[in-house]
């Protein structure tokens, strides 16, 4: 038998077969595109401000560790975010992070994760990394949460934990407030309403969480100009942080991140001008868009466009803007609701241009 088989079979002996089946997050390569696919704001600071920014990082004293509580970045985030007074924060290496946290902290083989469907892809990758049953209720043909299923979903499952992204990623709709709040009621353990796109949309679950014991709200500075650093914030009772907070990796939140993150919360009238220009440009990019004959854009509330074409175009689209140096997200392999359907991430007032023309061509 030669090495190579040997070292596959072992491998193979060793490995958990749920992690073998599955396919690794793939990031496509992105040199010298337009970045359209992973909502990401186009933006990067003045050089004054950049400048200020290097004097910050030059006293950051790389040889210690982090302040393992990050305190005063905490403080800043729970003014800037305004988390409410009695809701306790712990912080993530991203929201990523947070929600492999809270898994990690409930998992089990009779723990179910509950979603829905299309809904963010994190939560079942890390229900499977957790070996915990992940079932996710298909919304309707609108977007919507169908709620009558999802009660009785819960009502037969019994999850212990509920993610729900408000808005919803890949669809860009915010649920509706009252469905959310009857999920909460009935749900016998957590719900965590994931705020990824907060900055973009008008509506938040934060002053609720005075109201409920069981209601977890997740934001990230990732999509509002800042997914370099890896930061993302879960608020709700100390009583389900603090277990939580036991399974995160001392220091996950790095030094550099630490002092970067409260330089740019103290600068954040230059973040908030750039969130304001991208609602702007979507509002037009979703107004083009829906001119083009045969291409159905959906009103958004997050920094991208779900826009569904025509049935079996969808990869050659894909394809023929990647060549040309574009990069957007295809979700026509994902199949169901999300058959026949592109996600074009907002970018600056050129990107969108540019793939507008390139888009119209290809449809010609
Ligand atoms: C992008 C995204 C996240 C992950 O954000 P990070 O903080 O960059 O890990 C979480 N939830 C949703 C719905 C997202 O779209």
């Amino acid at each position: 038998m030669n090495h190579k088989t040997e070292l596959s079979e072992k491998v193979e002996h060793f490995v958990r077969p749920e992690i073998r089946a599955l396919s690794a997050y793939h990031v496509p390569d992105s040199a010298d595109t337009i970045k359209l696919d992973a909502m990401e704001n186009p933006y990067q600071w003045p050089e004054d401000l950049t400048n200020e920014w290097l004097e910050v990082i030059r006293d950051v004293e790389l040889n210690r560790y982090p302040d393992p509580g990050a305190r005063v970045l905490k403080e800043h985030l729970r003014e800037s975010m305004e988390v409410p007074n009695e809701s306790e924060i712990l912080l993530g290496n991203g929201s990523d992070e947070l929600i492999q946290m809270i898994m990690m902290a409930l998992a089990g083989k009779d723990k179910v994760v509950l979603s829905v469907d299309p809904g963010f892809v994190m939560y079942k990758m890390i229900a499977t990394f957790m070996d915990m049953p992940y079932v996710a209720m298909p919304l309707k043909e609108d977007f919507s949460i169908d709620e009558a299923k999802f009660l009785a979903a819960i009502k037969e499952h019994q999850p212990a934990v509920i993610f729900l992204a408000y808005p919803n990623n890949p669809t860009s709709n915010l649920f509706d407030e009252q469905t959310i709040r009857n999920i909460i009621d009935a749900a016998p353990g957590v719900v965590v309403v994931d705020e990824a796109y907060h900055a973009f949309a008008e509506k938040s679950f934060m002053p609720m969480l005075k109201e409920y014991d069981n209601l977890l709200v997740m934001r990230t500075v990732s999509k509002m100009g800042l997914a370099g650093l890896r930061l993302g914030l879960l608020a709700g009772k100390a009583e389900w942080l603090n277990e939580f907070d036991k399974v995160r990796l001392p220091y996950n939140i790095n030094i550099l991140t630490q002092a970067s993150a409260e330089f740019a919360i103290k600068n954040r009238h230059v973040l908030d001008k750039q969130t304001q220009q991208i609602c702007n440009d979507r509002e037009i990019l979703f107004k083009e868009l829906s001119q083009i004959e045969n291409i159905t854009p959906y009103s958004s509330q997050a920094n991208f466009i779900l826009a569904r074409v025509q049935d079996g175009e969808a990869d050659r689209i894909f394809n023929s803007l990647k060549e040309q140096g574009v990069l957007i997200k295809n979700l026509n392999p994902a199949g169901g609701l999300l058959k026949n359907c592109l996600r074009i991430t907002v970018g600056t007032a050129e990107e969108n241009k540019k793939f507008l023309e390139l888009f119209k061509a290809t449809l010609e």
